[in-house]
């Protein structure tokens, strides 16, 4: 497939996605304000981001940086397939959008935004069709997961992105009705404030012990670490700007992360946030597994409320679940071998103590117990 590829911003998630596409055989323009996050862009595409090929069995040439141009300007003009992957801040998306615009106006835009919904962002541009979702998972080289879709994009620009997706070895899944945080983002934003309940009475490592017991590639603070407290933290902003109080946490969670992301304790990005980073790998204390029900209940709950909403079937939750986490089952699978009746004792358990939303069992899950 002949297409030419700008992905701007060269943090955590651009960096890799351009190194993906580079990888599949694409010319790419890689952008980013900052010359240091360009530079260690570049470090990456010729160390770690390797590895990671490597090990996903993707690696497909020797050397693919060589297909990518480093720069601080704009240069879209030329592109037909532009990713965003700037920092979480709609007005700042919504702005590069419309210069990408005024440049080049038949591109495919792809936004990777973690938590805003396209048509927040499209509603501002000329040809709003031409924006899609394009959201990967963290680690994007080594998960397979990207959520396309929209509700006002056109079925063109979304078959567009499904193929762009397949070709750099993703497996797509399309959403039509949008939501802030997508599925995957709604299913680790109820984690995250129920995570911050498990710390009341575990440690980081025991948590993140319990889960890779269950399947899981990364444990939740491991995951917290590859993603960025910054950005988990501007994710969070996000959604309870928007929901309201049904992402509202424990006070002494909300805080730690506050003061670490002051402290530059920001994950594997700054080589140290809730463990230690040597490169691609934290130092994670040995420990024993911690009772995680109250957040796995909380997933799953989650889960059965995405369907509720309407924004997708269980069977996609379940697959993004599954492609996000390499886990060998999805959500559901692991509701089903955990047993309904004990998953919705922990969120009443959990509710009673605490009153957080993420913990009242929703409609759909009362009725499966
Ligand atoms: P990051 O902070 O690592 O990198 C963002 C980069 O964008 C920085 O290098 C910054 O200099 C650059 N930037 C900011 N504004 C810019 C502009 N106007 N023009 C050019 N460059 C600009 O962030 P990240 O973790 O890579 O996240 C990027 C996007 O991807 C965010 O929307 C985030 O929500 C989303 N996302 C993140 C993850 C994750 O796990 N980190 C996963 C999926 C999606």
């Amino acid at each position: 497939m002949e297409a030419v590829i700008a992905v701007i911003g060269a943090g955590t998630m651009g960096a890799a996605i351009a190194l993906l596409f580079a990888n599949a055989g694409f010319e790419v323009t890689l952008v980013d304000k900052s010359r240091g996050a360009l530079r260690r862009a570049e470090d990456r595409h010729r160390g770690e981001s390797l590895e990671e090929l490597e090990e996903a069995g993707l690696r497909k040439r020797d050397n693919p940086a060589s297909l990518i141009t480093y720069t601080t300007e704009l240069r879209v003009d030329e592109c037909d397939f532009i990713v965003e992957a700037i920092v979480e801040r709609l007005r700042d998306k919504i702005e590069l959008f419309r210069k990408i615009e005024e440049r080049n106006s038949p591109a495919v835009l792809a936004t990777n935004t973690s938590s805003f919904m396209p048509s927040e962002i499209a509603r501002h541009l000329a040809n709003p069709e031409r924006l899609t979702l394009f959201h990967f998972s963290n680690p994007p080289i080594l998960m397979p997961l990207v959520e396309v879709g929209g509700e006002i994009v056109s079925d063109e620009t979304v078959e567009r992105a499904v193929e762009m997706a397949k070709s750099i070895g993703k497996e797509p899944v399309v959403l039509r009705k949008e939501c802030r945080g997508h599925v995957l983002n709604r299913m680790l934003g109820a984690a995250g404030v129920a995570v911050g309940y498990c710390l009341l009475y575990s440690r980081p490592e025991e948590i993140d012990a319990a889960l890779r017991n269950l399947g899981m590639r990364y444990g939740f603070f491991e995951t917290l670490d590859l993603i960025g407290l910054d950005v988990a933290k501007d994710v969070l902003e996000s959604f309870r700007e928007y929901y309201g109080d049904k992402y509202r946490g424990i006070r002494a969670m909300d805080f730690f992360m506050e003061k670490m992301v002051e402290w530059g304790k920001l994950g594997k990005k700054s080589g140290e946030g809730f463990y230690k980073w040597d490169g691609r790998r934290a130092s994670i204390p040995e420990a024993n597994p911690a009772d995680v029900t109250p957040l796995v209940a909380a997933i799953v709950n989650e889960a059965f409320r995405i369907v509720e909403d309407g924004i997708a079937e269980e069977e996609i939750v379940n697959r993004v679940y599954r492609l996000a986490t390499n886990a060998p089952y999805g959500i559901i699978d692991a509701a089903e071998l955990l047993g309904y009746q004990c998953l919705i004792e922990a969120l009443d358990d959990a509710f009673n103590k605490t009153g957080l939303e993420v913990f009242r069992p929703c409609k759909t899950l009362r009725s499966k117990a």
